[in-house]
């Protein structure tokens, strides 16, 4: 998608503002580019990316692109690692994140009339106080939770007859559980959850639809662009419209730095447009989605991206084809007999890349069949040949992390 002409001129205006402060990260950055020689596609693309690091190394606030006495609130990334990325907002900036999310809730078909029950966190990391100034400026009622404490979530959600639920798929899962076990369904009066945009699969996304009797859509967003809002799924299907008046998206290939051409899935890259505090430039998310060509049957003209299908950081590239755990899953979940533990062993031998994908396999099953369905499947949806290697249930090791599915031992 190609970068108009009131975008550019947006990003010119905000990293000539950002290079005006000394000693800050993009006085730095920029050095040496001037915003008026942005005047291209290909001189955009020429830019440097930012990636987390340099907003880590300028921790507490070199990453700050206005005069102090404009920072209005500073939210920081829950770093897994160390120190933390802060993150500080202007007036501006907190303004256009409440305008942001009240787009995506009416993107829902969430009105003023109803109740939104929040139970992400507040506090430094972006997520409660985000539904929450949304929800206000939209005209409806703020139930501002926070996570935890189930008992209380649950007597509110009947009490106050909450109408929509806000919440990671973990929480959300969990909570539509319980509400089930309690036999309350009933007495709830929830309509719609707008659920955080980690990847969950299609499984626990039908139980929480359909335990809730809800509604769900995905929103999307990451601390160091605003937090949750700029975007969302609508009605129509999966895929997440975004706000290209805020935000100016790439996807690019996350080993070559290359970008691709829309309906290609690589590594999602974000330019802020009018962000003051941190302006952002080409900013990698690490996450992996696709831009969805083509305009949406809702109607709406905001551009749209696919379901993030995981992290770049997971992703292996094997005889020129990039492959995410992701995909892998997507293949094995629509084969009956299949169950959603697998291992991937990539090796070099006689001069190829050889991929060999272990699955685990139901009793029963025509182990020889099987093998070949996953072949094909594979060959089909991702474009590679592969050998596949049926195991029985419960012989792959268990593991919370997803990225030891997959062993290169290539190199
Ligand atoms: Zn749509």
């Amino acid at each position: 998608m190609q970068l108009r002409k009131e975008q550019r001129e947006l990003i010119q205006a905000r990293i000539k503002a950002a290079k005006s402060i000394a000693g800050n990260l993009y006085s730095a950055k920029f050095e040496g580019i001037e915003p008026e020689d942005i005047k291209s596609q290909r001189d955009f693309e020429n830019l440097p990316f930012t990636e987390k690091e340099e907003l880590r190394d300028v921790y507490p606030l070199g990453i700050s692109a206005v005069t102090e006495n404009k920072i209005v609130r500073i939210h920081s990334s829950s770093g897994t690692t160390g120190t933390p990325i802060i993150i500080p907002y202007t007036k501006r900036d907190v303004s256009d994140w409440a305008i942001m999310f009240k787009r995506c809730y009416e993107m829902a078909g969430i009105t003023k009339r109803d109740r939104i029950h929040i139970t992400p966190g507040y506090g430094l990391w972006t997520a409660g106080i985000g539904f929450q100034a949304g929800c206000e400026l939209l005209g409806a009622m703020a139930i501002p939770m926070g996570p935890g404490n189930t008992d209380k979530q649950i007597k509110m959600m009947i009490d106050l007859k909450s109408t929509v639920l806000c919440a990671t798929s973990s929480y959300a899962l969990l909570l539509a559980e319980e509400i089930a076990r309690r036999g309350v369904g009933d007495k709830i009066m929830l309509r719609k959850g707008v659920i955080g945009s980690e990847r969950w699969g299609d499984k626990m996304r039908r139980r929480i639809a359909s335990e809730l009797g809800v509604e769900l859509y995905d929103i999307y967003g990451l601390t160091e662009i605003y937090g949750p809002g700029i975007g969302i799924s609508c009605s129509a299907d999966e895929a997440m419209h975004y706000w290209d008046d805020y935000i100016y998206l790439e996807v690019i290939d996350p080993k070559t730095g290359e970008v691709l051409p829309d309906g290609e899935i690589g590594e999602i890259v974000i330019t802020t447009l009018r962000k003051e505090g941190a302006p952002l430039i080409r900013y990698r998310t690490h996450d992996m989605s696709r831009i969805v060509p083509g305009s949406c049957t809702c109607q709406s003209m905001y551009p749209r991206i696919d379901r993030i299908i995981g992290r770049s950081d997971d992703m292996v590239k094997v005889k020129g084809i990039n492959i995410y755990p992701g995909q892998i899953e997507d293949v094995l979940k629509n084969i009956s007999g299949v169950s959603s533990e697998y291992q991937v062993m990539i090796d070099h031998l006689n001069g190829k890349d050889i991929m060999t994908l272990f699955f685990e396999t139901e009793q029963g099953v025509d182990l020889r069949d099987i093998e070949k369905e996953v072949g094909s499947e594979f060959k089909m949806k991702v474009g590679l040949t592969i050998v596949p290697k049926s195991v029985s249930i419960g012989e792959l090791p268990r593991s919370e992390k997803k990225s030891t599915r997959i062993f290169d031992n290539r190199y």
